[in-house]
């Protein structure tokens, strides 16, 4: 088990900090740990965000976790040499295109939701966004009407082996979850999404046991407030999955519970919190390392093919959770390492 640690900036070194604990104490094989600069750190100590040693390492290794970067003091640099950029060349770099992002409510922090908690209480659902294709990478630019008015131009486009491999990975979590996936486009209109459709039909052949279903994106974004409970497995192309995704993770509450998974063709794969650096919060001890310790968590599940370790971890957050050990962000008093304590005396019987 050879892990890429890149902790990056502000908070992404506090929350590290807790996750290697966490994993310390799960009694892995072979666990093998190693760090890299990446962010802003990176930039100060090798000139660029993403040095070359970096993206060595996180190719040879079996897995990458990734805390945060960003940091105000890089704001004026040139846009290739910002913090932000890293985590974009990363992916680029490790071919992951689909980015699963659970969003599940926690027993007794409705209240952190935006909804009402009889609603909040029902959300438990993964997001299947595709991450190289769409909207984002067609061909783009500006240029003048025949009137002479500026115009801007992204074109949008999937071919079918993009579709395919996106629809296998949903597949399979759909699989290993509640056997329903719903694939969100906008067939109605673009042709893109009726590619989309149309393959995502196809590949359905191939998964008998799950239930496939079609729901226009006007649609998603209201059901996911309106009703999120009837979800349970989501996929989506690149634009669309950028949106659902976030509002998703907003019905849940707050950002420091929130994972991810970035995967490719293999078992590698990112992991990393869904926020970012905080630099609000950043040396004061109080950032919420939860999100970091939940992608270690889906690290094990989905590089190492750990489900009853992942699944362990998981249930140690809840329970803290429930036990009221609480982060500033969800309105306690907690600090990081208060946190990271009480989850590892969970794991350990402590
Ligand atoms: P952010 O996610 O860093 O913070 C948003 C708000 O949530 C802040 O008030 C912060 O204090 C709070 N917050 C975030 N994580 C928290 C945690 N674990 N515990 C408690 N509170 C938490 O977003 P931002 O402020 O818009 O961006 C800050 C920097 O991070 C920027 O440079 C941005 O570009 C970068 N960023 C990086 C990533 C990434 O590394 N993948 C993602 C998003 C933003």
């Amino acid at each position: 088990m050879h892990i890429a640690v890149l902790a990056g900036d502000g908070i992404g070194q506090e929350i590290m900090v807790e996750a290697l604990r966490v994993l310390a104490v799960m009694d892995l094989p072979n666990l093998r740990l190693e760090h890299a600069d990446v962010g802003g750190v990176a930039y100060r100590n090798h000139g660029h965000p993403l040095p070359p040693e970096t993206v060595a390492l996180a190719k040879s290794a079996d897995a990458v976790l990734f805390g945060a970067v960003g940091d105000p003091s890089c704001d004026n640099l040139e846009r290739h040499l910002r913090p932000e950029q890293a985590v974009l060349g990363l992916r680029k770099e490790m071919q992951t295109f689909a980015n699963l992002r659970p969003a599940k409510m926690f027993p007794g922090m409705e209240d952190a939701s935006g909804l009402k908690p009889e609603i909040a209480r029902t959300i438990d659902v993964v997001i299947v966004r595709e991450l190289n294709g769409d909207v984002y990478f067609g061909e783009k630019g500006m240029r003048k009407t025949a009137d002479g008015l500026r115009e801007g131009y992204d074109v949008m486009s999937y071919d079918e082996s993009e579709v395919r491999r996106i629809a296998h990975v949903a597949f399979k979590t759909a699989m290993v979850r509640g056997k329903r996936l719903c694939s969100v486009d906008k067939a109605n209109v673009l042709e893109t999404s009726q590619l989309w459709r149309d393959v995502m039909i196809e590949t359905s052949a191939e998964y008998p046991e799950v239930e496939l279903s079609h729901m226009y994106i006007d649609n998603a974004a209201m059901q996911m407030v309106r009703n999120p409970g009837q979800f349970d497995v989501v996929v989506t192309g690149n634009l669309f999955g950028d949106i659902l995704s976030d509002q998703a993770s907003m019905c849940v509450g707050s950002i420091g519970l929130l994972a991810s998974a970035s995967l490719g063709e293999d078992t590698k794969g990112l992991y990393e919190p869904i926020h970012g650096s905080a630099p609000d919060i950043a040396g004061r001890g109080i950032a919420n390392p939860s999100a970091m310790i939940l992608s270690a968590a889906m690290m094990l599940r989905h590089s190492f093919a750990m489900e009853a370790e992942a699944s362990r971890i998981e249930a140690a957050v809840a329970d803290v959770l429930a036990q009221g050990v609480l982060g500033h962000d969800l309105g306690g008093q907690a600090s990081t390492t208060e946190i990271g304590d009480a989850i590892v005396a969970q794991l350990t019987g402590g």
